[in-house]
């Protein structure tokens, strides 16, 4: 077989020998100015119609190249290497090697490029600059309810838990934080990520859950809702005395959702959830329960010294009661009063 361009025989590519293939038809070419968009604010990059995170602007130039490498049709790429020089910083001098392919017959052309590195600011921190929220997650709890937990650990668990929800999902963020009377406001860019954040913190602190969703406006036909995740914070905690309905307990954990109560009058611990909580008050805050003197320790009942009137006073022994010294913590009520057991 000769090839019908210059005569010499061999193996041919078409009508042509590889020389002549590849003088004639292996024209790989790049733009003079390849354009890299990124993002001020983050590190995305603009690929075509989407923004993508990278991450380097040499990652983000060497997709740009590889994407504006044009070959004529029968030659594939089978690689390319770049090579960049950075003369300021936003401009770059790419060295290509492209590794192009016809059949079994390799070829490789050497290109270069100029690389302009533009600023833009992408869809998400444009949402976030202009303050773009889906969801409200309202954080209340009385004066007391607030002041135990913190306000600035509140903060942060949201701030915390957020990131670490962005770093799967990059439209997540908080587009601003509001404290406001009687609590927090946290204005999130998702409901799902609300929603998520608004549990957590509804297991964490034992507090009261609610959604409600309203119609903010339209958007392209479609109706856009947000909605505002309530979180109450419960007005007592652990080591309070707390009365709901006819008989008064003594908080001893809140966990998932739930309060491990002690009935001060039998002694029997029960776990409540939220609706039964619905109603019950604090009684006697744990840093104010009062210590008193044990004047006699009998069957079933202790006359302790009311250190208020310093007058002897008789209280039933719960069931179970342990008296380890000569004091007794003393909790008084509108329904009562009571001895706590030393290993309550
Ligand atoms: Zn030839
Ligand atoms: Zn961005």
């Amino acid at each position: 077989m000769f090839c019908v361009e210059c005569g010499n025989e061999g193996p041919l590519i078409g009508p042509l020998c590889p020389d002549c293939y590849s003088k004639k038809h292996v024209k790989a070419t790049l733009p003079e100015f390849i354009d890299v968009t990124v993002c001020a604010h983050c590190s995305s990059f603009l690929i075509g119609e989407r923004w993508v995170e990278m991450n380097s602007i040499k990652d983000a130039a060497e997709h740009m190249l590889r994407a504006s490498l044009a070959t004529p049709e029968g030659l594939e790429v089978t690689g390319v290497d770049v090579k960049l020089d950075e003369m300021d910083d936003r401009t770059f001098r790419a060295a290509v090697s492209a590794d192009l392919a016809a059949g079994e017959h390799r070829f490789r052309r050497e290109l270069s490029a100029t690389v302009r590195v533009k600023q833009a600011s992408c869809n998400e921190c444009s949402k976030q600059k202009g303050s773009y929220f889906e969801a409200i997650i309202q954080v209340r709890g009385d004066g007391r309810a607030l002041d135990a937990v913190g306000v600035e650990e509140i903060q942060r668990q949201v701030v915390a838990r957020v990131a670490a929800i962005r770093t799967g999902a990059r439209e997540v963020f908080i587009s601003r934080t509001e404290r406001v009377k009687g609590g927090l406001d946290f204005y999130l860019s998702t409901i799902q990520s609300a929603r998520i954040v608004a549990r957590e913190l509804q297991e964490l602190y034992t507090a009261e859950y609610g959604e409600s969703p309203s119609l903010w406006g339209r958007r392209g036909g479609q109706e856009v809702h947000r909605v505002t995740f309530l979180v109450r914070l419960p007005p007592f905690r652990e080591g309070d005395v707390i009365t709901c309905g006819a008989k008064d307990y003594l908080v001893r954990g809140m966990a998932k959702g739930a309060v491990r109560c002690l009935d001060l009058r039998t002694g029997e611990e029960q776990r409540m959830k939220h609706k039964a909580l619905e109603g019950c008050a604090l009684a006697c805050a744990g840093p104010d329960i009062a210590t008193a003197v044990v004047l006699v320790d009998g069957d079933s009942e202790l006359q302790l010294l009311d250190p208020d009137t310093m007058t002897p006073v008789d209280v039933v022994k719960p069931k179970g009661f342990v008296l380890k010294g000569d004091n007794v913590r003393l909790v008084r009520t509108n329904l009562g009063k009571y001895a706590l057991s030393d290993d309550w």
